[in-house]
């Protein structure tokens, strides 16, 4: 056993990984949350007007997503999900043309290559231009091809056609990157299709049968009973720093709290109040140009759901095309419509206001679902969470900090940090990872 203190700020899911995979190595671990609860961005909530649970949006995994399903295991949870191993996603436009794509086959190229000649609203055009996509197999080419270039300028280079990105890669790119291809550097969208093709069952779609609360927070806090020490409402005002490393944490109580390392867990707009103007510029001023991006979700209760309707497509999940919401979510008892970063994906939305756009939502979903052409819905609930990812632009990743630090007992996890993936659950339990395995090599 170890026994040296790890004191970690942040309890969201890079937090509360940090905090397992650290006791696992037989570290002592505090972790401070300023709020009350833990999870971060990743929690659910009671709608008193429906009775009904809700997520802060609908959250999917991959199977590529490692370092979560790590996270899980070392706190004891068995998730609950039935997830195909291949990838299968349906689509609806307008008027009722659907579509669906399915990569099944134990070889990850061979499946999508077949996926794609099925797939029915591409010509024999758009497939002949799917096969300049070999070039980016040869990925020393394709390091050197991509550094600096956005996803806008790869598409064009590899001439994928307009019904290309209409049909398949702007869907892709909004449910994995949380915006538009133009803010979406090609590297990172590299990182993500290598994930993905690694091997059989890597690109299939996890969507949890259970809540956010129960599939990380309510575990983590049976796991922590026992295992961390864990205190919310524990704001952390400030690092103090004394001849090159970090002495102790003050928190807004005054509270001192003194450790042999720190983690930060924090997301990157709260990270850069964590230290004094002269600290943060000497050891991490790039970090200051990350740009948030937001999500809108919008929960839609129908007076009768269609039975079985969920059933009817993969975990109830639908792409929609040529829409404002981007992907559509049954669930057993309400809909749930997403649109991402509105800000930079859907023209004129500063002045469309939430009303408008609820409106213009529930009438996507008329146009694209006749089923529901004449169904009375209960609610409609608008949510915003405006820094919900960040930008995983070509700036954004000249910004991202390495979790390793100048300051030498400091480490930086968090999604936003330079793991090469855009913002996500696996991002954040990666960048855990990574502060666990340099924590340990310091020891
Ligand atoms: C609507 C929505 C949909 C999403 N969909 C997906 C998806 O489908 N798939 C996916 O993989 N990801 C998705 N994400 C992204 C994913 O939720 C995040 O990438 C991930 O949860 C980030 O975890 P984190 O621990 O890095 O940060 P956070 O969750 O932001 O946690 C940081 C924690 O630090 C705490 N904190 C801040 N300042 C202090 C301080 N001074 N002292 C102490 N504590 C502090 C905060 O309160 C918070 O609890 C989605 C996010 C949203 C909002």
């Amino acid at each position: 056993m170890r026994g040296e203190r790890v004191t970690i700020t942040g309890g969201g899911i890079a937090g509360m990984s940090a905090a397992a995979f650290l006791k696992k190595e037989g570290f002592e671990v505090t972790l401070l949350e300023s709020t009350h609860k833990l999870g971060g961005r990743v929690f659910s909530y009671f709608d008193d007007e429906t009775g009904l649970n809700f997520d802060n949006g609908q959250h999917i995994l991959a199977g590529w997503y490692e370092n979560t399903f790590d996270f899980l295991r070392t706190i004891g949870k068995e998730p609950k999900f039935r997830a195909n191993p291949y990838l299968e996603v349906y689509f609806r436009e307008p008027g009722g043309g659907h579509y669906e794509f399915k990569a099944k086959g134990d070889n990850p190229f061979i499946a999508v290559a077949k996926g794609f000649l099925d797939y029915s609203p591409l010509t024999l055009m758009d497939k002949y231009h799917l096969l300049s996509l070999r070039e980016l197999i040869e990925l020393d080419i394709a390091e050197r091809l991509l550094k600096g270039r956005n996803l806008t300028w790869l598409l064009s280079h590899l001439k994928q056609t307009e019904n290309l990105k209409k049909y398949f890669w702007e869907p892709f790119v909004f449910a994995v990157f949380n915006t538009s291809p133009e803010y979406v550097d090609a590297s990172v969208f590299l990182n993500v299709l290598v994930k993905a093709f690694d091997k059989y069952g890597s690109m299939s779609l996890i969507i949890p049968d259970e809540s956010l609360d129960e599939l990380f927070t309510d575990p983590f806090r049976k796991y922590a009973e026992k295992n961390i020490d864990v205190r919310t409402n524990a704001k952390a005002a400030a690092y103090k720093l004394n001849d090159g490393k970090i002495e102790s944490v003050v928190l807004e109580s005054g509270e001192e709290i003194k450790s042999d390392y720190f983690v930060s867990a924090v997301p990157f707009h709260s990270f850069r109040f964590l230290f004094s103007d002269q600290d943060f510029g000497k050891y991490f001023q790039c970090s200051d140009g990350l740009k948030p991006a937001s999500i809108v979700s919008i929960y839609i209760v129908p007076e009768n759901m269609p039975e079985g309707f969920h059933d009817r497509f993969y975990h109830g999940m639908i792409g929609l095309l040529g829409t404002k919401a981007h992907w559509i979510f049954f669930k057993k008892d309400h809909i749930c419509a997403v649109i991402s970063a509105p800000e930079y994906t859907v023209d004129g939305y500063e002045k469309l206001g939430n009303d408008a756009l609820c409106e213009t939502v529930v009438s996507e979903i008329r146009k694209c679902f006749p089923e529901f052409k004449d169904t009375v819905f209960k609610r409609v609930k608008y949510f915003r969470e405006k820094r919900a990812t960040f930008l995983p632009s070509v700036e954004s990743s000249g910004c991202r900090p390495e979790s390793s630090t100048g300051i030498s007992n400091f480490f930086i996890a968090g999604d936003w940090t330079n793991t090469g993936l855009p913002a996500t659950i696996e991002g954040a339990a990666a960048s855990a990872k990574k502060c666990t395995e340099l924590i340990i090599k310091k020891n």
